[in-house]
């Protein structure tokens, strides 16, 4: 069946051309960006060969802030400018933050409205922290597909709502990306199976990661997603696992892990490690130092891996359950079930799906992947490298959007679940005689009172003339734009008045800070090519070390006296550590000094290579 299909403004493309388009999965543990190759959407991979960027940023007085694996390192170190699950803070308010639930580390600006999280490169919100992640996935697309970029699908929860939504479009334009479209995550899973060319159809998503459980119930019905249900658990995940697997391994090794955060960190870290044997593997070895240094040793097997995790799985049941009740289906309705997130390569984590709704799960993507692959498919189609007959996906709005009338009771204009793009108007009339001015309050919610729904913007719109009550008619527009955010307009109609107002979520960026930080990407582009020169001298930081380390190791103690070796031992300590830091010449300067102290040592390998090979035989036989 085909969709319906939307021409995006300015992407009129000549059909040879083919534009450069990726699809983000912009998670809150991990992001990746993903495109279709010829024909193949998959992953890219940085420098390293790394697919997942850890989603963290750490925060300097006066470097560029460093993304990723090594900020995530940092983390521990220096917690309070090292940004991590910045996800969890987008679109929200300063008290909805502080009512997330859990302590969060950071130190936030006082104030109201947007939250700023106090910094040594001063204070950062939460879209600035998401657009250096954004920023860092586009240099690595643009290094591995060899041009710009034309454009990005972002992937967001189902459960966004508008200010969150607004917010990660902000994040994509900070980052210099013309961003295509927001997808539900769910959605974009199911696309990257494939499953929006069948003719329609009941899914259920099923997405454990390290730290949250999300159910989706869509349904595809005449080539539109419609998000019947989503639920879940915030605090579920594959670290519960670790939690439970590392707590067994103390109390069998007999070790109080309380005296000493070191161990239970370590603890922690082969919990895990086990854990992923496990999905592979009858057993895993397990290990612990003892504080004392005597060393326990153990075998963890499937049955008692089993007892440990399953009640954890065993909780994803009861979203999955509400989810159906919600979307008022059986688990016989379910066509297919998808999953995503790391912890669904756990053999008993499939099963306990399959168990749930019935059927076997799809499960052949990597599951870390899946997201990000479906954004990039849907990227490619909408930057317009598909023939005319491909189909573009439409999606619908989460939640019903309406304004305050009388009595502090909400009037739906446009109810959840409709496709977007959408436009809707309704008319009011003036309630008082003589009302030159209307108070208009945008609402997000399903519930009837406005103290139940989700204040969006308030607005006002004046010069009505004066009429008697009833006799003004002011117009409401609602339009939604195809990635679901939102401009509400109000007219005045009997006197041909107009005033048009654009409304922004409440937690959104103003004009003028979106303007500032405009300015700031501009002033960016030229830090980025820094990052890229930076991550270039890394590498290579990286490959010298190691070439190095591995001569020590072969011939050091023959070749080299204590002071020689203590010389290039001081050399490596000091790269290593220049490394870690963000100085791109400093690292250099690091490499070349390396590079002069063990001259002499690489002429010495290099003649007793040549001994080696020489010994044995008479030289003329080489003549
Ligand atoms: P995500 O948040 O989707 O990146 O998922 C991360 C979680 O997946 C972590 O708890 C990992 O330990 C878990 N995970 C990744 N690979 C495996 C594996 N092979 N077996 C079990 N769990 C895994």
């Amino acid at each position: 069946m085909a969709l319906l299909q939307i021409s995006e403004p300015g992407q009129s493309t000549a059909p040879h051309q083919h534009r450069l388009a990726v699809g983000i999965d912009l998670g809150t543990t991990n992001s990746l960006v993903a495109s279709v190759r010829s024909g193949m959407a998959d992953t890219l991979p940085d420098a390293e060969g790394r697919h997942l960027l850890p989603s963290v940023v750490r925060y300097f007085g006066n470097a560029q802030p460093l993304v990723g694996e090594q900020a995530l390192a940092d983390a521990a170190t220096d917690p309070f400018n090292t940004i991590a699950s910045v996800k969890r803070l987008m679109g929200r308010g300063l008290d909805d933050v502080k009512t997330l639930g859990g302590a969060l580390p950071y130190n936030f600006e006082p104030g109201s409205g947007m939250p700023r999280i106090s910094t040594a490169a001063g204070p950062v919100s939460p879209v600035e922290v998401s657009a250096e992640i954004l920023r860092v996935l586009k240099l690595r697309a643009e290094l591995a597909l060899g041009g710009e970029l034309s454009g990005a699908v972002i992937t967001v929860p189902a459960y966004f709502d508008d200010s969150q939504r607004q917010a990660t479009k902000d994040a994509g334009r900070l980052a210099g990306l013309t961003v295509l479209r927001l997808l539900n995550e769910p959605t974009a899973a199911a696309v990257a199976y494939g499953l929006d060319k069948k003719a329609e159809g009941i899914f259920a998503i099923y997405d454990l990661g390290g730290g949250t459980f999300d159910l989706s119930i869509l349904r595809l019905n005449q080539g539109v997603f419609e998000v019947l249900a989503t639920a879940g658990d915030s605090a579920l995940g594959g670290d519960d696992m670790d939690h439970a697997i590392a707590h067994w391994m103390l109390q069998q090794a007999g070790v109080d892990a309380s005296a000493d955060p070191r161990i239970a960190r370590r603890a922690l870290r082969d919990a895990r490690k086990a854990k992923h044997v496990l999905s592979d593997a009858p057993w895993a070895e397990v290990s612990m130092t003892r504080p004392d240094g005597s060393v326990w040793q153990g075998r963890l097997g499937q049955e008692e891996f089993a007892a440990l995790v399953d009640p954890i799985i065993g909780r994803t049941a009861a979203p999955c359950r509400k989810a159906m009740r919600d979307a008022g289906i059986a688990p016989a309705d379910i066509t297919e079930v998808v999953l995503v997130g790391g912890s669904t390569r756990m053999p008993r984590v499939r099963q306990r799906a399959a168990d749930i709704f019935g059927r076997t799960p799809l499960a052949d993507i990597d599951p870390d992947r899946v997201v990000a692959i479906g954004a990039a498919i849907q990227a490619d189609v909408l930057a317009g490298n598909k023939s005319s007959e491909e189909m573009l996906l439409l999606d619908v709005i989460p939640l019903s959007l309406g304004i305050e009338i009388m009595g502090g009771m909400v009037e739906k204009i446009i109810p959840r679940n409709s496709t977007i793009p959408v436009a809707k108007a309704q008319d009011f009339t003036t309630f008082k005689d003589g009302q030159t001015a209307m108070a208009i309050h945008v609402l997000q919610g399903e519930r009837d009172l406005v103290s139940h729904c989700r204040s969006l913007a308030r607005f006002e719109l004046r010069g009505i003339p004066p009429m008697v009550a009833g006799a003004g008619r002011v117009r409401v527009t609602f339009q939604i734009d195809a990635d679901g955010l939102l401009s509400v307009s109000a007219q005045e109609l009997t006197s041909g008045v107009a005033s048009n107002v654009t409304v922004k979520p409440s937690y959104g960026l103003s004009d003028d800070e979106i303007e500032r930080m405009l300015r700031d990407s501009i002033v960016h582009a030229l830090e980025d090519n820094d990052v890229r020169s930076l991550r270039e001298r890394q590498v290579e930081a990286d490959r010298v070390v190691a070439a190095v380390e591995s001569a020590l190791a072969s011939d050091g103690a023959a070749l080299l006296s204590a002071q020689e070796r203590a010389s290039i031992d001081g050399e490596l300590a000091r790269l290593r550590s220049l490394r870690a830091g963000g100085d791109a010449a400093g690292i250099r300067e690091g490499i070349d000094a390396l590079d002069r102290v063990t001259q002499e040592f690489a002429a010495r390998r290099m003649n007793a290579g040549i001994g080696r090979a020489l010994s044995g035989h008479r030289l003329d036989e080489f003549g």
